[in-house]
């Protein structure tokens, strides 16, 4: 299984090596061309304004979302979630796939960052780590909320997306990842 991973700024290299854990083979993807191969795609967590402007300038966006809707299973994490959301408040949003809408570094006001015990529906016990992480004000009727902190989504799955606020790559828990592997099998 060939597991892309978005490659453009942020934590592409964690996400890699989870996929490889997971038994995959990473690909990372800069160009439409690289994004035409994979069997899923991994959106990761860096900075969502300099993630959208390279995939933008790339002609990426138009070639993911019609290979998302075509069903390729996409995971994104923290930036990752703030790119597929459908309203970011204050902001752009860029991919309009999952239909959430967030809210960019709400936590960081309070904190920078943080680690927090999660249950993720599916998966079990995550230990979360948020870094600056979006905060998930709504959800339309298609989500699933698969996990909460302080009464508030934090894992969310509409059909082939899902897409989490804190970094499972970053903790080294490869288990949604693998999560996403099924999706796409
Ligand atoms: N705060 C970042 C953004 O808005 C996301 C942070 C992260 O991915 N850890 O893009």
């Amino acid at each position: 299984m060939k597991a892309g991973v978005l490659a453009l700024q942020g934590d592409f290299r964690e996400h890699a090596e989870m996929f490889s854990q997971a038994g995959a083979t990473p690909v990372l993807v800069r160009t439409t061309e690289e994004l035409a191969g994979v069997d899923c795609l991994a959106i990761p967590g860096g900075e969502s304004t300099a993630i959208a402007k390279l995939a933008v300038s790339r002609g990426l966006v138009e070639p993911i979302r019609k290979r998302a809707v075509d069903g390729l299973p996409i995971f994104g994490t923290c930036a990752g979630m703030i790119l597929m959301a459908r309203e970011v408040e204050g902001g752009e949003s860029l991919l309009c796939l999952l239909d959430i809408r967030v809210e960019r570094n709400a936590y960081g006001r309070q904190m920078d960052s943080f680690e927090a015990d999660l249950d993720v529906r599916g998966v079990g016990p995550v230990r979360g780590v948020f870094i600056r992480a979006p905060r998930v004000a709504s959800v339309g009727r298609d989500i699933d909320v698969l996990a909460e902190f302080d009464g508030q989504p934090v894992v969310v799955q509409q059909g082939n997306l899902v897409a989490a606020a804190f970094h499972p790559e970053i903790a080294g828990d490869p288990r949604l990842h693998e999560r996403l592997l099924h999706l796409a099998s």
